[in-house]
């Protein structure tokens, strides 16, 4: 890490003094967090279409957002299920577009200075301007002709989800969250003692097929584990987000402050392999 990147960390953020933190930032690899698309303000890894070791080819079904995670399949998870529940030769199914598609992440709202999310990322609207489209007066005009209709005007953004790990926008003025952690969260607080200040620093992120998030964690963490992915991948070792992401949530949900403090016994599979290794790199990173 340049001195220039390392300043612009938040100052009340970067722990005081912490040499070992300083040594980690140093000796990130900067083209390697570019390859990420790392932000030091958005936290969150987005893994690359093109790689040598840990690229994630788009699905080639045509109208598929995901991407391939697993190099020896031709298509996404979704799309090889769909496959192989459909009596098409591979090269036929690989010409059927995908009619529904459930989508990741989150999408603006396509009216012209709305701020909001849209409700589903195969729609295109916000909930209001869903409403909106949907109402008595308007319902009849296509999309095109709504969009041009001069009742139609953008709305202010909610602010973000307030999860600490989430990256996405808030969906409502009355709860501070996104559609997918409004909906973890009318499931979560049926538990007794429920505690939400808790749930929001500690449950996960959404899940993406590209991204994962290394928000809500404190900054020697962040930086032990872009490092100990660095070294894996420099070493050959490809890694999925599908196998890192439960790793990272799981070390937020116990607010885990530095890797030396992982000893779960019951970490298994490739949860502890990733931790493991994670760990050796991270370990290794002061020579
Ligand atoms: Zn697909
Ligand atoms: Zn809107
Ligand atoms: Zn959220």
């Amino acid at each position: 890490m340049t001195a220039a990147r390392a300043a612009a960390l938040p100052g009340s953020e970067a722990p005081a003094g912490d040499e070992r933190l300083g040594e980690i930032l140093r000796a990130l690899d900067e083209d390697f967090l570019a390859v990420l698309g790392w932000d030091w303000e958005r936290r969150v890894i987005t893994w690359p279409r093109q790689h040598p070791v840990i690229g994630l080819p788009d699905c080639p079904v045509p109208g598929c957002p995901l991407a391939i995670t697993v190099s020896t399949r031709p298509m996404c998870g979704g799309c090889m299920e769909r496959w192989r529940g459909s009596s098409l030769p591979l090269e036929e199914f690989l010409l059927v577009p995908k009619q529904t598609s459930r989508g990741t992440g989150q999408g603006p709202c396509v009216v012209a200075g709305c701020g909001r999310p849209r409700v589903t990322v195969a729609g295109r609207l916000c909930l209001a301007h869903h409403v909106q489209h949907t109402s008595a007066g308007l319902r009849v005009l296509s999309l095109e002709e709504f969009l041009a209709h001069p009742g139609v005007v953008g709305h202010a953004e909610f602010g973000p989800c307030e999860v600490a790990a989430c990256y996405l926008k808030a969906v409502s003025g009355q709860v501070p969250y996104c559609e997918a952690h409004l909906n973890r969260l009318y499931r979560a607080r049926t538990a007794p003692g429920f505690d939400e200040a808790h749930w929001r620093r500690t449950d996960k992120a959404i899940c993406t097929t590209r991204e994962v998030s290394l928000r809500g964690m404190p900054e020697r963490l962040v930086a032990e584990l872009l490092y100990g992915l660095w070294v894996r991948t420099r070493e050959g070792f490809k890694s999925r987000p599908e196998c890192l992401r439960p790793v990272y949530d799981r070390l937020r949900a116990r607010q885990v402050q530095q890797l030396e403090e992982v000893t779960d016994p019951a970490a298994h599979g490739h949860g502890r392999e990733q931790v493991t290794m994670i760990r050796a790199g991270s370990e290794r990173c002061a020579c």
